[in-house]
């Protein structure tokens, strides 16, 4: 299947469905062809601007889901109408699908406890789910060599990695190195919530596309986040979106 893309401050973001993801990720798999799925956001984009490394992930990304609310909006301004992809649904739906298939999920990331809870509730969730390795993400930096070999040799056909972006983006990288044929994907905060220990931001701020207000109220920490990269974001999307349409053409035709 051919990638339909449109680009949101250089990075190209896959336009498709839901389900049409699901699907894409899914012959992937049954094919063992490797990919990485990003999750993208303003702030992710924000980031690749100051890092190469990132910036070269989100270029080699083999599928880009639209993530945030700031992304539909952006892509909104250029008249593109594309469905917001929840990365921690979108995560979930491929676990279910990999629990039917009976494919090995590994998860990396989080607190212990967090991550053993989390484990748990997803075998009870899906009947059948094989996870065949999982591992907390608090580790040093001499230690991943050894981890991604012990991931490695477990074989799993999906890899969850919970350690925020953009560590887990650059991490997913140095494992696709030994693991060509796996499916990686970045999911953040994701398992703090399948454990219960932060709970999702509730429908209403879902449906109003505020989910990062509610996250904001509930974790004030994040206010610098977010302060630091959506203004600056906003206004270079709107900047963007004038340039595409052409505004500033027809405005010099009008003299
Ligand atoms: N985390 C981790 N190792 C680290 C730093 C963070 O495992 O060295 C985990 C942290 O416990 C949390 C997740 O990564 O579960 C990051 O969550 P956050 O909500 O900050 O990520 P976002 O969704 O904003 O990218």
């Amino acid at each position: 299947m051919e990638r339909i893309t449109s680009k949101v401050l250089g990075y190209d973001v896959d336009l498709l469905s839901f389900d049409d993801a699901i699907n894409l990720v899914l012959e992937k798999m049954h094919k063992s062809e490797g990919m990485q799925i990003v999750t993208i956001n303003p702030e992710i984009i924000e980031m690749a601007k100051q890092s190469k490394m990132l910036d070269s992930v989100l270029n080699n990304a083999e599928l880009v889901v639209p993530d945030g609310s700031g992304i539909e909006l952006a892509l909104k301004l250029k008249g593109i109408q594309q469905e917001r992809i929840p990365g921690i649904d979108f995560a979930k739906e491929l676990i279910n699908s990999c629990a039917m298939f009976q494919y090995p999920v590994a998860l990396i990331g989080a607190k212990e406890d967090v991550i053993q809870t989390t484990t748990r509730r997803l075998q009870s969730e899906f009947q059948g789910l094989n996870i065949c390795y999982n591992r907390n993400g608090y580790f040093s930096n001499n230690k991943e060599d050894e981890i991604i070999q012990e991931l490695a040799n477990t074989n799993p056909k999906f890899v969850l990695i919970a350690l925020g972006a953009p560590k887990q983006e650059i991490f997913i990288t140095k494992c696709r190195k030994i693991m060509p044929n796996t499916i990686f994907i970045g999911v953040g905060g994701s398992f703090d919530v399948w454990a219960g220990v932060v709970e999702r931001a509730p429908e209403f701020f879902q449906i109003m596309r505020a989910e990062w207000l509610y996250r904001t109220i509930k974790q004030p920490e994040r206010i610098k986040r977010i302060y630091k990269t959506l203004p600056m974001f906003l206004f270079k999307v709107i900047i963007e979106a004038i340039k595409e349409n052409g505004l500033f053409v027809s405005k010099s035709k009008e003299k």
